[in-house]
């Protein structure tokens, strides 16, 4: 199967690649929507978080938990977002798994909003639900 993150993997489509090791690469994502963005990358095509192994995913957090702190100091960035997006609801546009690592800087453009919506869920059968 070829996707964009295969191609660039196979060295197909050229990317900027900060960090590769047997499983993973880490490149510079083309939109840099802050300066810095990064994407972590399975070698390996895998759709989303669902159909991804654990031992893989946690190998990739493992990457994305050393190049957060390395980006985030290199850059002199104040604060960093860690974003993973599976399925088209969820903004997905790449279906080949990855995070974004996006180092944040004072009066960045950047627009993350969580809109409270607190009081109108019961917590309790939502708890319920899922516990
Ligand atoms: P998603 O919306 O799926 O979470 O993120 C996909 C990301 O891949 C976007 O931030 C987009 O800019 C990036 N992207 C798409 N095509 C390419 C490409 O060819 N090269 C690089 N470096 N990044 C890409
Ligand atoms: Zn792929």
């Amino acid at each position: 199967m070829s996707c964009v993150f295969c191609l660039i993997n196979e060295g197909k489509i050229p990317s900027k690649k900060i960090y590769e090791d047997d499983k993973v690469i880490a490149i510079l994502d083309i939109s840099q929507a802050t300066y810095g963005h990064t994407l972590v990358i399975p070698k390996e095509h895998y759709d989303d978080i669902f159909s991804m192994p654990l031992d893989l995913y946690l190998h990739l957090q493992e990457v994305v938990h050393k190049l957060a702190k390395e980006i985030t100091t290199k850059l002199n960035a104040s604060s960093c977002n860690i974003l993973n997006n599976n399925g088209e609801l969820a903004g997905q546009t790449v279906k080949h798994f990855h995070v974004h690592i996006l180092p944040r800087y004072e009066n960045d453009d950047l627009k993350i909003t969580f809109t409270d919506h607190g009081n109108k869920v019961d917590l309790d059968e939502l708890k319920n639900k899922l516990a």
